[in-house]
């Protein structure tokens, strides 16, 4: 019997239907596009749900880290500290504005920035515009050690929370403990609206923030009966019927929380036994998303490329921990400011295993038998 492909993460709408109910709505009132009450509610309820004093709802998590970016100020020839350990996706804007990203090693104990690195890069590249973060994989950053050091210097702190929506963190929602949060809900997050983003600002004048925000969002529009622009725009509102999808998705999002981390649980028990094997950590104080469980493989008995295949064999879906920005070649020659090598070793030894929340305990069990038998084998 051919077994069912399994993904590592994949769009799970709500068993209620939610979602339908208010693309429906959309629909009844023919507020297709372009903004309607869909995304008006979706930032609030984003906004209430995360602690987050505005939302401005977007077309995606990459438009959203582009106009964060420009609210903290930054523009051609500025620097800015960015995670090396990360997807394309966060350095990329900072390119955008025509700006030098400085990449910035992890920390083992929590895969994100490392202090102690972004520390060292203030003192060799002073007065940057603005500091990213990422909560990979779900698991937050250590936000305490790295909000002290960019509130001494004075630079706005980005939080890249594409994957950890969900988590928290010393009592916060990651998002909204930064300045400025950054979700996704792309396809493969732990909720989608089938693509999109929101910007969450958390600053003093957090209000004023989100509404320039959406006005750059829509072209730049001043408020006069003809087109005028004052401003070069963009075009990356949410539409109201993807919103719908958000506001429905975001009522099973504790719930695709407990699933995720159900599935982490469940690696964990499965493999204890392996010493080569660890799942990526925990710390006290977080309540990870667990987003994707991802793991190390050492010892060099089973090496992740073989872990890898070994999935692939049975349809089993799993991919490497991210490339670090400063390998990639499109990064070459921007500065990086290295913590030992920690990003490059994760990536080494780094595979995300399956963490769809559609699979039931049975999937799970198929998983973990394909992993313990490559240690069992050699
Ligand atoms: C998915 C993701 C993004 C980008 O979000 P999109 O909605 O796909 O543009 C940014 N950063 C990280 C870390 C991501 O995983």
């Amino acid at each position: 019997m051919k077994q069912r492909h399994l993904f590592l993460a994949s769009p799970h709408m709500s068993e209620e239907g939610y979602e339908q109910e208010f693309v429906k709505q959309a629909f009844d009132s023919n507020w297709i596009a372009p903004l309607g009450e869909n995304v008006t509610k979706f930032e609030q309820e984003m906004a209430s749900k995360l602690g987050a004093k505005d939302a401005a709802a977007l077309s995606s998590g990459t438009a959203a880290i582009h106009l964060a970016l420009k609210l903290a100020g930054v523009g051609p020839g500025d620097v800015v500290f960015c995670q090396s350990l990360t997807f394309s996706a966060t350095a990329n804007p900072i390119v955008y504005q025509q700006a030098t990203p400085v990449f910035i090693d992890s920390d083992e104990d929590t895969w994100n920035m490392s202090p102690a690195a972004l520390k060292r890069a203030f003192e060799l590249y002073p007065n940057p515009k603005a500091v990213i973060a990422v909560h990979l994989y779900g698991m937050a950053a250590n936000l305490v050690e790295i909000g002290k050091i960019c509130a001494a210097h004075g630079v706005p702190l980005i939080e890249d929370a594409a994957e950890s929506l969900g988590t928290i963190y010393h009592g916060r929602y990651t998002g909204s403990i930064g300045d400025y949060g950054i979700i996704s809900f792309n396809g493969n997050k732990i909720i989608t609206s089938s693509g999109g983003g929101m910007l969450l600002c958390n600053t003093p004048d957090a209000t004023q923030k989100a509404e320039k925000a959406r006005f750059w969002a829509t072209q730049s529009r001043e408020r006069a009966r003809h087109y005028q622009h004052n401003e070069i725009g963009y075009n990356y509102r949410m539409s109201n019927v993807v919103a719908g999808i958000g506001r429905g998705q975001l009522r099973v999002l504790d719930q695709r929380v407990e699933q995720k981390r159900h599935i982490y649980e469940f690696y964990r028990q499965a493999f204890a036994g392996i010493d080569d094997l660890t799942l990526m950590p925990m710390r006290e104080g977080e309540h990870c998303n667990c987003w994707l469980s991802a793991v190390q493989v050492h010892g060099g008995k089973v090496t992740p490329a073989m872990l890898m295949d070994a999935l692939e064999l049975e349809d089993i879906e799993s991919r490497p921990v991210w490339k670090p920005m400063h390998l990639q070649p499109v990064f070459a020659g921007c500065p990086y400011v290295d913590n030992g090598g920690v990003a490059q070793k994760l990536f080494e030894n780094g595979v995300c295993l399956p963490s769809d929340t559609k699979m039931d305990d049975e999937d799970l069990e198929r998983v973990a038998r394909v992993v313990k038998h490559l240690w069992e084998e050699s």
